[in-house]
């Protein structure tokens, strides 16, 4: 089976920094089945050499980071009695990982969901405090206008009476329908993550989304090339700039 670096696997772990980890390696306090070890850069097979640190047993787990174009009619749950979930869009090698989505995406919503066993890179993305921007392009039944672009600015008030925090609107473009109506195709950054927030926010300017993506989460970009459905790993520079 695979061999990796003891420092890799241990800052895999959570348990340091590379450079934490090499001082402990250093001070002989991680041993490899029995014995203390001098080389950091050793490399271990993590699911069969006992290694612990300080004397404690350290329990390998692969911690794996997906992008995922999800499609519309999925749930982005791990499980649901009725529905299919992000889950069954994986092969089953990533699937035994138990990655969970970071976030919601509505049924109906398509885009860019983080796929993680990270609990705490989870709990970060998620914490209302780190005001991570969430990007939405939307279609909306209707003409958005300047007013519209203002009020999402200062703010709009929810069906439930929440006042949403400062918004950006942009209009990408507006389009008369065969019928004389109007659509208009939106750009719409949010940090905050209330339930159908962008939906409710353009009821509470008397709109309507008809077609919902998230293009961006932080500094994490939807890859145009994944089609809806698809998914990839993250590139190392994507996960460092997410950390
Ligand atoms: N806002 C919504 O209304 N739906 C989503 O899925 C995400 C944000």
């Amino acid at each position: 089976s695979k061999k990796i670096r003891l420092d890799k696997m241990l800052a895999n772990m959570g348990l340091g920094t590379r450079s934490e980890i090499k001082k402990a390696v250093k001070q002989g306090r991680v041993t490899v089945e029995g014995k203390a070890v001098k080389d950091s850069g050793l490399q271990v097979d993590p699911f069969h050499e006992r290694v612990e640190l300080d004397g404690e047993a350290v329990s390998y787990r692969e911690t794996i980071y997906l992008m995922l174009n999800k499609p519309q009619g999925v749930i982005s749950a791990t499980e649901d009695t009725r529905d299919r979930t992000v889950l069954d869009l994986l092969e089953p090698e990533d699937r035994v990982l138990a990655p969970f989505p970071v976030g919601r995406l509505d049924k109906d919503t398509e885009g860019l969901l983080l796929l993680t066993n990270d609990g705490q890179l989870a709990h970060e993305l998620l914490s209302p405090r780190k005001h991570v921007d969430k990007t939405y392009e939307a279609e909306v039944s209707g003409l958005v206008g300047e007013t519209d672009i203002q009020a999402f600015k200062e703010g709009v008030t929810l069906d439930d009476g929440y006042v949403t925090m400062p918004a950006r609107l942009t209009i990408l473009r507006t389009e008369e329908q065969h019928d004389g109506t109007v659509v208009s195709y939106i750009s719409l950054i949010i940090q905050e993550g209330k339930f159908h927030q962008v939906k409710r926010m353009f009821e509470a300017v008397g709109k309507k989304v008809v077609f919902l993506k998230r293009v961006a989460m932080g500094p994490l970009l939807l890859d145009p090339s994944l089609v809806p459905g698809t998914y990839r790993e993250l590139t190392e520079g994507e996960l460092e700039r997410l950390k």
